[in-house]
């Protein structure tokens, strides 16, 4: 039973707060649930109801929440300088560390690190930054961007047309020009029909070549992909994958852009997706399990020639926010990585072992009447909720199977997120064997009470 005060911020919200991508009347109609408090892996509801965060947040909380250390790091941080810009010659320690930590961690020869603070900016700036070096180049003919189909980059409106999802397209008249969208989606259980996995990986990147052709080679500036799609269904490419679209990309002279902002910090077991696939990318961009949410901070990463030419170019690089590597947001960075470090939570034994606890169990679900598929990459997981397992015929939007499901996991007290059919995990780092198996009998429960 809610409490006057509780109910009043159900109403307040309801009537004042526009809520990103969600129907509004419909939160009103329902109202919104009211998260009070998290600690560790888990969230807390107005109720007190318990419920395991199976999604990490937004894919967000490497090393699960309300960490007293953070706390104080961030507290530390403020009082020593609560804000000063990274603008007109001035810098910061928290930056300056920060920076050298990531160039240390990033895969290849990555060496400038330029930072915002949500992931949508950090994909702004470098298609900006993208389309600097081609003009510092000599070649500003260069300038159509390849993406793909179930792409998600964020929302502002160059990461919003880069997304593969025509959602994100069709109310705001995007995308903006310049950008091509080339199609499947390297997702073999949805796509693959009757081809081996071979084939069909053969297939999605002759696609992106076939779409260089057409766009002109000279003419392609930037490939940008998600080592795995995420928010666009969980999609593995096929084995091979990325050492073939990075093969492409160099043989056509084209810059290889890595979105990371999910696939990176250790969601892999490695410290980036794109160093789990073995390739080298030009570009990273990175949010999210960069401060594990304590402080919304985002960066893009350049290596090989862009970091070169735009790092020596003399004229000033037009292009910044205000706040542009934040001393509090960088600080609170630094702690999360030395804590992902300290505990072993990236490539390390246990945490491999962890990974293939997690894999294993989840697929034990494998045996339930509406369970399709499921598929796991590091701490990544997807079951995909079908009508037909033979057949693999999927339940129609208005049946709603993932909604439903989801919310039944709610009340079974665990998050999982759906995407249509698909239901996706992406447990905090820190999650331990227990709460591995306290997650795969929640949602067991709610696949039985979705049937
Ligand atoms: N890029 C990818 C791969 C993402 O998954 C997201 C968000 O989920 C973004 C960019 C956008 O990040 P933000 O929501 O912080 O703007």
């Amino acid at each position: 039973m809610m409490t006057d005060q509780e109910k009043t911020i159900q109403d307040l919200d309801a009537k004042h707060h526009l809520h990103p991508f969600m129907p509004h009347p419909d939160i009103a109609r329902k109202g919104a649930r009211v998260i009070t408090r998290a600690e560790g892996c888990y969230i807390y509801d107005d109720s007190g109801h318990k419920i395991l965060d199976a999604m990490a947040g937004l894919w967000t909380t490497q090393i699960g929440t309300g960490r007293e250390e953070m706390v104080q790091t961030a507290a530390e941080a403020m009082r020593q300088l609560s804000y000063y810009n990274t603008f007109f010659y001035t810098t910061h320690p928290n930056v300056a560390r920060l920076a050298e930590k990531i160039a240390e961690k990033t895969p290849g020869d990555i060496s400038k690190i330029h930072f915002a603070s949500s992931g949508s900016e950090a994909v702004d700036t470098a298609y900006k930054l993208v389309k600097y070096y081609w003009n510092l180049k000599g070649q500003p003919q260069r300038k159509q961007f390849i993406a793909r189909e179930n792409a998600y980059h964020g929302s502002t409106a160059v990461a919003a047309s880069l997304c593969g999802l025509s959602g994100m397209h069709e109310k705001y008249d995007l995308p903006i020009d310049g950008i091509h969208h080339v199609g499947p989606a390297p997702h073999y259980y949805n796509n693959g029909g009757e081809m081996t996995e071979d084939a069909f990986r053969d297939h999605c990147v002759q696609a992106i070549e076939d779409k260089i052709l057409e766009i002109g080679p000279d003419n392609v500036a930037a490939f940008i992909g998600e080592p795995i799609q995420g928010a666009g269904g969980l999609i593995i490419p096929p084995e091979g994958y990325w050492t073939k679209v990075e093969a492409l990309c160099r043989k056509y002279g084209i810059l290889l852009w890595c979105d990371e902002v999910i696939t990176g910090w250790g969601r892999t077991g490695k410290w980036f997706g794109s160093e789990y696939y073995g390739v080298t990318p030009d570009i990273i961009t990175m949010a999210k399990g960069l401060t594990s949410g304590y402080q919304p901070l985002s960066a893009v990463a350049l290596g090989g020639d862009i970091a070169e030419t735009i790092s020596q170019e003399e004229g000033e690089m037009v292009h910044g926010f205000t706040y542009s590597g934040h001393p509090v947001a960088t600080a609170v960075g630094l702690k999360n990585i030395e804590i992902m470090e300290r505990e072993g939570l990236i490539d390390t034994p246990d945490q491999d072992e962890k990974i293939s606890y997690f894999s294993e169990q989840l697929s034990l679900l494998n045996d339930h009447p509406l369970v399709g598929e499921t598929r796991t990459l590091g701490l990544l997981g997807a079951i995909e909720l079908v009508k037909d397992k033979t057949t693999r015929a999927r339940y129609s939007d208005e049946e709603n199977v993932g909604f439903i499901c989801r919310e039944h996991c709610f009340d079974s007290g665990l998050v999982m997120r759906s995407v249509g059919n698909t239901m996706i995990l992406c447990p905090p780092l820190v999650i331990t064997t227990e709460q591995i198996d306290e997650l795969i009998a929640k949602a067991r429960e709610a696949l039985d009470k979705t049937y």
